[in-house]
């Protein structure tokens, strides 16, 4: 297992200076995706958190679980947060954000479904260890507007994923404003923004590139845990 070795690096080499943190997610983001989901709008923000245990380097084979049914990719554009902010409003947040990067939120889909019908949380199907292979950081000021990026994802040369963060349903700010009501966010915290329509199952063998717009493409294979 890679680990993230709880040190942050933006793709130009440089460190952060700061350890990882945790990873806060949202659900339901992008209207496609509801669709392709059968689920309903959400009036207000599902959140849910990966533990710094789930974090890992996307350079690295992405190492997905064999035992407990399809692992599904969730493409997604990720945010690292340089500040704490607690309650905070939608310019402090903007301008907490210090890097720019895209990650995977790993779903044991099959489980999950089993875990929501029971109504029980479902950390077992999203912050498994590895469940949060993530890009180095484009640097904030080198993003011109966060709301109007692509995020791709090709799976065996065929693009399963793409579309804009224009689509989001909650934009990073009010997104960001909203999570640190109920959990403050802390430097070296990272915010996965929700994933656009296009999920699937990956097998051992799979050939991944994930990319944020121009900024970062990673090209990565997938290997059994
Ligand atoms: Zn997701």
């Amino acid at each position: 297992m890679h680990y993230f070795d709880h040190s942050i690096h933006f793709a130009n080499g440089r460190s952060a200076q700061i350890p990882a943190g945790k990873v806060v997610c949202v659900g339901l983001n992008y209207r496609d995706h509801i669709s392709e989901m059968n689920s309903q709008a959400a009036s207000e923000p599902v959140l849910f958190l990966k533990p710094s245990t789930a974090l890992v380097s996307l350079e690295q084979p992405v190492a997905i679980p064999v035992a407990y049914g399809a692992c599904h990719h969730e493409a997604e554009m990720a945010v690292l947060i340089g500040e704490q902010l607690s309650e905070c409003t939608e310019q402090q947040a903007d301008e907490a954000i210090i890097g720019v990067g895209v990650a995977l939120d790993l779903t044991l889909r099959e489980l999950q479904s089993q875990l929501k019908q029971k109504g029980h949380p479902w950390e077992k199907a999203k912050g498994f260890d590895g469940a949060c292979p993530a890009s180095a950081f484009v640097e904030r000021a080198r993003v011109k507007d966060l709301q109007d990026l692509q995020v791709r994802l090709t799976l065996n040369g065929e693009v399963r994923q793409q579309s804009s963060t224009s689509m989001m349903i909650t934009p990073v700010p009010k997104l960001l404003a909203y999570i640190s009501r109920f959990f403050t966010l802390m430097p070296g915290d990272i915010v996965l923004t929700g994933t656009p329509a296009g999920v699937g199952p990956l097998t051992p063998g799979d050939q991944l590139t994930v990319a944020l717009d121009d900024l970062i493409s990673v090209s990565t294979t997938v290997v059994a845990r």
